[in-house]
């Protein structure tokens, strides 16, 4: 996935030093491997994992995808629907243009841009149990957004069948932490400062995950501009406004997605997030920085960030 992870596991207390040793050896082995499965099935920077070979396919039949494909694709088009429209793994096209203008250098013409944007669609998908059946020549699908997450998910349920008392999840800065950490304390997440190097904010979580999304890690220049990796579907331009978008959800998959989502949405995607999500934004210029966040987000964080801050 482009990207490096850390892996944290807690055994059982009073369980003794070998099966202690014996516990945290196979949490961790079982959490790599859940997550080099989720990439060996998921990623498009490999060619030939499934998902690149379903982008490569030709139209009109049902190509056969592993379950745990399928599940992600389902979940993804329900996120969807729930962000209007914002989250949308089938943007694969305008990515992949926007990623050819960024290497180039050059702006691409609004003709391609409108060409991408009608071939990102779900209207031309039909997902079955087994596969993926596409109407169109060009339509494919990028999990970027949220495979990450999935891939989190997957490692702590591995963690846990492994025994592990506790454990935290890290795979490029997107968290999931479960259970007791040996000071019995609560896990601390830090913010990090979408200008800078610093850390703005923390708050401590006992179980759940901690996803962010930004401008500021990954991003193209053209033309001596920036522009985020994240597609605004309505546009089908590069979003912009949002610095950083972090989200905090029971689970990894839904706070990854979300995360991607607000980075489109903006400040009014804010009222669209689920009940048990809180989210908060950085957005705005270096130098004229400001925060909105989630009613939730209030209690949550520890000390106020060093930004003008509204809640909503
Ligand atoms: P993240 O870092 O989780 O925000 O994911 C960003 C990645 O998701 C991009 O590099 C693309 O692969 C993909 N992506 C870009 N725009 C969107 C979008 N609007 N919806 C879903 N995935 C997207
Ligand atoms: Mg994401």
């Amino acid at each position: 996935m482009g990207t490096s992870c850390r892996l944290v596991v807690v055994p059982p207390p009073g369980v003794g030093r070998e099966q202690d040793a014996r516990v945290t050896h196979q949490a961790l082995t079982e959490a790599e491997a859940a997550l080099r499965r989720v990439e060996a099935q998921m990623s498009t920077w490999i060619d030939a994992t499934p998902l690149s070979r379903f982008n490569r396919a030709p139209p009109g039949e049902r190509f056969p995808l592993p379950a745990p494909v399928v599940h992600v694709l389902r979940r993804s088009r329900e996120l969807h629907a729930a962000t209007d429209g914002a989250f949308d793994v089938t943007c694969r096209p305008l990515i992949e243009l926007w990623r050819a203008a960024g290497k180039s250098g050059q702006l691409p013409p609004p003709t391609a841009i409108a060409k991408a944007r009608a071939a990102s669609s779900w209207n031309v998908l039909d997902l079955a149990d087994d596969g993926v059946t596409k109407h169109a020549p060009g339509a494919r699908v990028d999990l970027g957004g949220i495979a990450k997450g999935y891939a989190i998910d997957q490692a702590v349920a591995a963690m846990r069948r492994a025994g592990a008392h506790g454990g935290l999840v890290d795979v490029g800065g997107d968290v999931r932490v479960f259970g007791q950490q040996p000071s019995q304390s609560p896990w601390e997440i830090q913010l990090r400062d979408p200008s800078g190097t610093g850390v703005i904010g923390t708050f401590p979580i006992r179980e759940g995950a901690v996803c962010t999304s930004g401008d500021y890690f990954r991003f193209a220049e053209i033309a001596g501009q920036r522009y985020s990796h994240i597609i605004d579907p309505r546009s089908g331009r590069p979003a912009r406004g949002v610095r950083s978008a972090t989200v905090v959800a029971p689970d990894a998959l839904t706070a990854d997605a979300w995360a991607t989502a607000l980075s489109v949405l903006g400040e009014a995607g804010l009222d669209r997030v689920p009940p048990d999500l809180e989210a908060v934004l950085i957005l705005g210029r270096k130098g004229h920085l400001r925060a909105v966040a989630t009613a939730g987000f209030r209690h949550l964080i520890r000390d106020d960030l060093p930004y003008p801050t509204t809640f909503r």
